[in-house]
């Protein structure tokens, strides 16, 4: 049957991929961006544009665009990386990461929750930096925290939102060629959204609040 999906940061890189992927299941998109990208305009999707995800504004601009809309699938994928190392941190790139990365994700699911359909999934995208115990190199402190703190309030998302039925994945993409990296990476923005989504097709209630890599590999905390 078909799905309505809202993706954040769906102008470009993997979210443009997700958007074109349930574009071809034959599902309803919402592509939430700053800005559409030509790519995002011509792609079929409902372009709901202006949404900074780190602005109150932004947040309540997506969830009146959306007033009446049934929600099935809500991935919040829209995430920036800087890079600090000690000896020159940096507060500000740390608290933007925090701002963009951990607090709107949340900020975004609490504000459509209303709109979510029964069994409806949201998907955090997070990264496997966010890991503690995966950390063996050190530095990208903000994007680190910032990821963990993410991985964090998914937990609790899940745990909230499991007697509503819906349930939440905690999806590392892999190492993916897009914009953030500087466009090299082991997979395809396409391969990580088609992965990515196996993953979100098969989470349940039983498995909600896990924290996997997009090969289906469960990461540690
Ligand atoms: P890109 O840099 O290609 O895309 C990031 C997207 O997030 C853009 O659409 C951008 O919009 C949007 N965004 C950033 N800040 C905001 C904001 N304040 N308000 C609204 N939208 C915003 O990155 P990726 O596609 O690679 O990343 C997608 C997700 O995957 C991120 O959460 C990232 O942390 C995660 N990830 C990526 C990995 C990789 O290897 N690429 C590895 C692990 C995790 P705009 O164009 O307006 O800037």
């Amino acid at each position: 049957m078909s799905k309505t999906v809202v993706i954040t940061g769906a102008n470009r890189g993997i979210g443009l991929s997700f958007a074109q992927l349930f574009l071809k299941r034959g599902d309803t998109v919402y592509g939430v961006c700053r800005q559409a990208s030509d790519a995002l305009a011509n792609s079929g999707a409902k372009i709901i544009d202006g949404v900074d995800v780190t602005k109150a504004d932004g947040i309540a601009r997506l969830a009146e665009s959306l007033k009446g809309v049934n929600i099935d699938l809500l991935i919040n994928n829209a995430g920036i990386l800087r890079n600090e190392s000690l000896g020159s941190l940096d507060p500000e790139t740390i608290r933007a990461q925090f701002e963009t990365n951990s607090l709107a994700p949340l900020l975004v699911t609490e504000a459509l929750s209303d709109h979510f359909s029964d069994n409806a999934k949201v998907a955090l995208i997070t990264s496997r930096m966010g890991s503690i115990e995966d950390n063996t190199s050190g530095g990208r402190y903000g994007y680190r925290m910032s990821k963990a703190a993410l991985n964090a309030a998914g937990k609790s998302l899940s745990e909230d939102l499991k007697p509503r039925g819906v349930a939440v994945a905690i999806l590392h993409p892999g190492l993916v060629g897009t914009e953030m990296i500087g466009g090299h990476g082991d997979l395809t923005p396409d391969q990580a959204a088609q992965r990515l989504t196996e993953r979100i097709d098969e989470l349940t209630l039983e498995t909600s609040g896990t924290f996997w890599h997009s090969n289906g590999q469960v990461l540690p905390w």
